[in-house]
């Protein structure tokens, strides 16, 4: 566990996710970029933010990838979609 990071709800087009990010919590900043190599805009998420959005599966692969885990052992079936 070297690298902090946390998760944050992004409004998008398609219903919003849930991207994860450098650092140890929000700071409020407009906008950053995701684990996942995704610039997204940032807004104070609301409650059902966190309950409906869906975690992004680069931004979790990419971070499981980090912790010398293979995302197939963790969820099988979702390993089609790691793409590094
Ligand atoms: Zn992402």
């Amino acid at each position: 566990m070297t690298s902090r990071h946390y998760w944050l709800p992004v409004a998008g087009d398609i219903g919003g996710v849930r991207h994860a990010f450098r650092g140890r919590r929000w700071e409020g900043q407009p906008a950053d970029e995701a684990v996942c190599g995704l610039a997204v805009a940032m807004a104070q998420p609301s409650e059902m933010d966190w309950i409906t959005f869906r975690s992004c599966a680069d931004c979790r692969c990419a971070l499981l990838a980090e912790a010398g885990i293979e995302p197939g052992a963790v969820n099988p079936g979702d390993s089609a979609k790691a793409r590094r």
